[in-house]
């Protein structure tokens, strides 16, 4: 879809393909600086949503002692379980929303 868009910085019309980062073909402006910024907002939003559910594992050190191993491998059993929980729950939602 082909529209025009004035610049707002020197309003003259320019060529818009309604992409939030299209520039203006006179003086380069950004011609919808508000999208643009409603836009890489919503891609930093994504980026926190997406790192709040990767946790850190328990890593079971080779050295450790063989009591402090096995309460690692439970802890890590049930981080496993959490993470996968938690997985099934945002697919389900997602299924559900889509
Ligand atoms: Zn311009």
């Amino acid at each position: 879809m082909n529209a025009s868009r004035k610049c707002p910085n020197c309003g003259q019309w320019s060529r818009w393909t309604q992409n939030p980062a299209d520039r203006c073909e006179h003086c380069q402006s950004i011609l919808d600086p508000v999208a643009l910024a409603r836009q890489q907002a919503r891609e930093e939003r994504s980026k926190e949503d997406s790192g709040r559910f990767s946790m850190e594992f328990i890593q079971i050190n080779p050295d450790d002692h063989w009591i402090i191993k096995f309460f690692k491998r439970i802890g890590l059993g049930f981080q496993v379980a959490f993470v996968s929980i938690i997985s099934f729950i945002l697919w389900l939602i997602a299924l559900l929303a889509g």
